[in-house]
């Protein structure tokens, strides 16, 4: 019978790090991980300079199986859990197995959505959040002519690089009528779709693909508006769906789009506990529950979940950022970048030198901003964030593109 005082699912960033945030403060309880894939952690952020050819692959890759036995933390990779009874604190594996815990942490992030698009199983469509994935596209790279890419976000623009860098050309289709949804407004719109056009990318916005072409391999997409797209090779970033199916019946509580946690990332159910991607936990600083979906949020929570597995009482408190630099731009989302959560909005841009910020209001506060090559504005931003300071005085002038946010007294 396997029996641990502490018990993980997922072996990624979060999952790993409460892991070993237990065992600095625990040198004998008994630790495991479960996690369904059969790598050690891996860094998911640095997929896209594999495939883009700058790390080599060995660079990915963040631990060795010897480093979880250095520190006695047993990992059951390629096991997955597929039940939970919370009440006899007993955790089913895929394998038949059954695992008794103490306390427990779900750190089981998530997948792309599933692609319900008539012809979805054909070869040739790629997703990108495993290294399997990775190497599948590095595998298939000698053949690929002509891409499309399907999405409008982040991930998307991982694709739109990848693609853009091996001189493949593309046409990138998106749902929505502009890319990053409602979070740009028009000089950011008008500067990202100039920069597709520069990197000679063809966009299709407003419509999305109705079936895949191609007998068993895809030679292109129909979409909803009858237009035809050709491409023989298809990236899709359409978002993440949470891994959760195992709650079923485990009387653990699910929100809106992940797991339920308070600001200790407990769920309801007491010494059962939630961090990275799939938390949707109590954001303090917001006042509402929500999930984030990046790296340093997934590391911080599994810090913060660890360290209330061993008796702590600490509150998750961090506001969330994704950056990356992709086509030539600077771009980082940082708080809450959703309008509808604004009571107003303010952006201000440089066309010439492709700069561009737009500020998220509510109650004379900042909530989020976006950035795109003002970077040098991060973290004075997230501190006005946390800190939830009043921008009445300089408000006014954060329209202004050479107004410096610096010159505010914090
Ligand atoms: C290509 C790519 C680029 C990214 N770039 C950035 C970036 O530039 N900046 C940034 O901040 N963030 C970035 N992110 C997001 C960031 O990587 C994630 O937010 C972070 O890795 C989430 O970590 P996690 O531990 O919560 O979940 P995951 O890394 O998803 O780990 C969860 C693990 O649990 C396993 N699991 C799930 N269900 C089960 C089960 N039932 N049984 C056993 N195991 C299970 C999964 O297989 C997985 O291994 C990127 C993500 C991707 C995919």
């Amino acid at each position: 019978m396997l029996h641990y005082n502490y018990l993980i699912i997922g072996g990624g960033i979060a999952g790993v790090t409460a892991a070993e945030t237990i065992r600095a403060h625990d040198s004998r309880g008994s630790i495991a991980i479960v996690s369904d894939e059969p790598h050690m952690l891996y860094s998911r952020v640095l997929l896209p300079s594999y495939i883009k050819k700058r790390i080599s692959r060995e660079k990915v890759f963040l631990r060795s199986i010897g480093d979880f036995e250095a520190k006695n933390i047993v990992v059951m990779s390629g096991e997955r859990v597929v039940k939970i009874d919370s009440v006899r604190k007993e955790v089913f594996l895929a394998s038949g197995r059954t695992v008794f815990f103490e306390k427990f942490c779900i750190a089981s992030g998530g997948s792309v959505e599933p692609w319900s698009v008539a012809g979805a199983e054909k070869k040739g469509i790629f997703r990108l959040q495993t290294i399997d994935d990775a190497d599948a596209i590095l595998a298939a790279l000698p053949e690929m002519r002509e891409a499309i890419v399907v999405g409008g976000g982040f991930i998307a623009l991982e694709f739109l690089d990848f693609f853009f860098i091996h001189q493949i050309s593309t046409t990138l289709l998106c749902r929505n009528k502009n890319f990053f949804g409602t979070a740009l407004d028009g000089d950011g719109i008008e500067l990202i779709h100039a920069n597709f056009e520069k990197h000679k990318i063809n966009f299709m916005f407003g419509d999305e693909a109705k079936a895949i072409l191609g007998n068993t391999v895809v030679e292109g997409i129909a979409t909803k508006q009858d237009v035809k797209v050709s491409g023989d090779v298809i990236g899709l970033g359409i978002g993440l769906l949470r891994h959760m199916e195992f709650l079923e019946g485990s009387g653990i509580e699910k929100g809106e789009y992940g797991i339920k946690t308070n600001e200790e990332l407990e769920t309801n159910v007491s010494g059962i506990f939630a961090a990275g991607d799939v938390a949707e936990f109590y954001d303090t600083i917001v006042g509402k529950h929500h999930v984030h979906g990046n790296w340093t949020n997934a590391f911080l929570q599994g810090e913060i979940a660890g360290l209330n597995m061993v008796g702590q009482k600490k509150a998750f408190r961090k506001v969330p950022s994704y950056s990356l630099v992709n086509l030539g731009l600077h771009i980082t989302f940082l708080g809450e970048t959703h309008p509808s959560e604004a009571e107003e909005t303010i952006s201000r841009t440089d066309p010439v030198l492709h700069k561009y910020e737009r500020f998220f209001i509510k109650e004379d506060r900042l909530i989020g901003a976006i950035l795109i090559n003002m970077f040098q504005d991060k973290p004075l931003i997230a501190k006005l964030v946390e800190e939830r300071v009043s921008i009445a005085p300089f408000k006014e002038k954060l329209s202004k593109i050479d107004f410096d946010l610096h010159s505010v007294v914090v």
